[in-house]
């Protein structure tokens, strides 16, 4: 398949802009369908509107590739093991109506699903 570089009128600012063989290709092996409609510099400017949103809910996201796999990084809580009592971190602020386990306990309790993760 081949590219070749395309105009497009931002929708927003009606500002022509260059969408490069190399965008649609890169856009092509992320699965998009949709060509941008929007140029840089608006695209950039929603993108910032919308991470001040979040943070102003204390809400911060770290992308969808990093959410991928459930190894977002969340704040860790320090906690005593309901089980073994040995010190350990939790994802979540321990409120004392349910238990927290360390890992290896945690591990023993609800063993590990082997599936592997959904495609996409
Ligand atoms: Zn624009
Ligand atoms: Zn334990």
């Amino acid at each position: 398949m081949a590219y070749a570089d395309k105009q497009i009128v931002c929708r927003d600012c009606s500002t022509s802009f260059t969408f490069t063989a190399g965008e649609q290709e890169f856009y092509a092996n992320k699965g998009l369908m949709n060509e941008p409609s929007r140029c840089p510099s608006c695209r950039q400017a929603r993108r910032s509107n919308r991470s001040s949103l979040e943070e102003m809910d204390g809400y911060v996201r770290y992308g969808n590739f990093a959410s991928f796999g459930g190894k977002t990084p969340r704040q860790m809580h320090p906690a005593a093991c309901a089980d073994c009592g040995q010190m350990t971190e939790v994802p979540f602020q321990p409120r004392g109506d349910r238990p927290v386990y360390c890992s290896t306990c945690y591990n023993k309790i609800r063993p590990p699903r082997q599936e592997a993760p959904p495609p996409r």
